[in-house]
């Protein structure tokens, strides 16, 4: 983001408001600063995937504030952004929610100011606007309610004298929207009641809210403290009470999401997750991210080199990946060419992936096969004709052979060309044996027969069988994937008609919601 140049030798500190939980709701504003800061602290509420978003050297310091847990004491946050704004730095520091709504943001201002540092608020979405958005309770509404109140529920409960006047609020007839009120709401309850407002108003519970755990509950006044133990809902929970919560039936939209509240391991390599991420993330899904695969480039780059000045001997280039694509024009640019030089050589994708990574490149593929797999692709070129003709196949150190092999047997001149190398992920696999033992995991997505191998070298098939039968459904991109699955004992519960990632997410759709229908029976 272009910003005005302060003072360089003084920082400046932003407090920027991270939004509920969704990192769709963080603001584009605060993107951009995140994306530039030098120095980020940060909350426990903050959705942790933003801080993807910052710049790679950033210098990250998780503050930690949850409930009564404080990792850092708020004076020494303070100081800590104090100090690091004196040393010239750009402070970010990351909120939940809006930094000035019960965060304690105005405060740090204030010490800011005290200190004469520089700072800027950014505004964020309160979770008490976007928390009952989610579920389905708008705060104001012509026929319900004309005005809101957001109200903290963190009082000592055996305090004689409380901060809150009980009367106003229940005679207000605004929507009353309670932070941190899940450990009080007998104390909430018994005073709106004894201040005269009716046992019968509705109240709701949501619990993380706008995230893919989100849980929400409606009841009255009366009963609610009782559903929020029966359903032992914990903080983080807002408490709405007012007449608009009738609309949250009728309103409800995010809660039907298919998967919502469903855990789903993405095994991919991380460059490669987003896509899949994403889609899932659109259906409510809660993606633990375990890529087995890292995607490196190869030591010795002359071959490619070698073949990139030699493309007019080809008739053919086939992709087999989008790896393949960016890593071959990753060498084409290095050479001081572009895409012109592909010159009249056919282009073939094996997937529509790797046709749209080919589209980027300015390239429209003469030939993507109907079905993704390495035997269509060779019936395909067999079509168009390939005997006595050259093919070059850039793709990965180690892939199946099939498609030179049958691609040869059919008279072609062919020339694997490695182009980028797959190595196994480092990752460590406590935290999904963790996972997987809490029963939070319900999928595990396999993209190709390299993702299946590493899982097992990074798990043991015999911590992963006794969760399959029930709880985790194993999903497969196509049949090769599924068949390299069964040489390690488990059989695919999921493989979609078509082997492309929307196929692959519409497919794990489809099997949750017939495992609900078959649960609600
Ligand atoms: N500044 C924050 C609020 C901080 S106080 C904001 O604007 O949202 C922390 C309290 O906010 C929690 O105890 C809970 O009551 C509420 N809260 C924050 N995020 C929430 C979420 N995603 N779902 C429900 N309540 C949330």
């Amino acid at each position: 983001m272009a910003s005005f140049d302060k003072d360089k030798d003084m920082g400046c500190v932003y407090l920027v408001g991270a939004g509920p939980g969704d990192p769709g709701l963080l603001t584009i504003k605060g993107r951009d600063l995140l994306a530039s800061a030098d120095v980020i602290v940060y909350d426990y509420l903050a959705s942790t995937s933003l801080l993807d978003l910052c710049r790679e050297n950033a210098e990250l310091i998780y503050v930690g504030k949850q409930g009564g847990d404080h990792t850092m004491s708020q004076d020494r946050i303070n100081e800590l952004m104090i100090d690091k704004a004196r040393q010239g730095n750009q402070v970010l520091r990351l909120k939940g929610g809006d930094p000035y709504v019960f965060g304690r943001g105005a405060e740090e201002a204030e010490r800011l100011v005290e200190a004469g540092i520089e700072f800027e608020i950014v505004p964020g979405v309160t979770s008490a606007v976007a928390a009952p958005a989610y579920a389905g309770i708008p705060l104001t509404h012509r026929k319900y309610a004309s005005s809101v109140c957001f109200v903290t529920g963190h009082e000592d409960a055996g305090k004689s004298e409380s901060v809150h006047n009980w009367q106003a609020l229940a005679h207000s007839s605004s929507t009353l929207v309670f932070f941190m009120g899940v450990k009080n709401l007998d104390w909430i309850r018994n005073n709106l009641i004894q201040a005269g407002m009716s046992k019968t108003t509705p109240a709701a519970l949501v619990q993380w809210g706008t995230t893919c755990n989100q849980k929400s509950l409606a009841g009255s006044l009366e009963t609610i403290a009782d559903l929020a133990q029966d359903h032992s809902l914990r903080p983080p929970a807002l408490l709405i009470v007012g007449e608009v919560i009738r609309l949250k039936e009728t309103l409800n939209w995010f809660e039907k999401l298919p998967l919502l509240g469903k855990g789903i391991v993405v095994t991919r390599a991380r460059e490669q997750a987003s896509s899949l991420k994403a889609l899932l993330e659109e259906v409510g899904g809660c993606c633990y991210q375990f890529p087995t695969i890292e995607i490196e480039p190869l030591d010795d780059t002359s071959p490619i080199h070698n073949a990139i000045k030699r493309l007019q001997d080809y008739d053919w280039l086939v992709f087999t990946s989008v790896n393949g694509v960016r890593y071959f024009w990753k060498e084409l640019h290095l050479l001081g060419l572009d895409s012109r030089n592909i010159g009249p050589c056919w282009v073939a994708a094996i997937g529509p992936a790797t046709a749209e990574a080919l589209r980027n490149k300015g390239i429209e593929p003469d030939f993507v096969p109907r079905k993704y797999v390495a035997e269509e692709i060779v019936q395909g070129i067999k079509k168009i004709g390939v005997e006595g003709r050259s093919i070059l196949i850039p793709r990965a150190e180690k892939a199946r052979e099939i498609l030179p092999q049958e691609l040869k047997k059919a008279g072609a001149l062919v020339k694997v060309l490695p182009v980028y190398r797959t190595i196994l992920a480092g990752k460590d696999s406590h935290f999904l044996n963790q996972a997987l033992e809490k029963k939070d995991i319900h999928c595990i997505t396999f993209t190709s027969s390299s993702t299946v191998e590493n899982f097992f070298q990074l798990i043991e098939p015999e911590h992963l069988r006794p969760h399959t039968f029930d709880q985790v459904k194993l999903a497969c991109i196509g049949p090769i994937t599924a068949r390299t699955l069964e040489q390690f004992g488990f059989q695919a519960d999921i493989v979609p008609n078509s082997y492309t990632i929307p196929d692959l997410v519409q497919a794990i759709v489809k099997e949750q919601s017939n495992n609900t229908k078959r649960s609600d029976k």
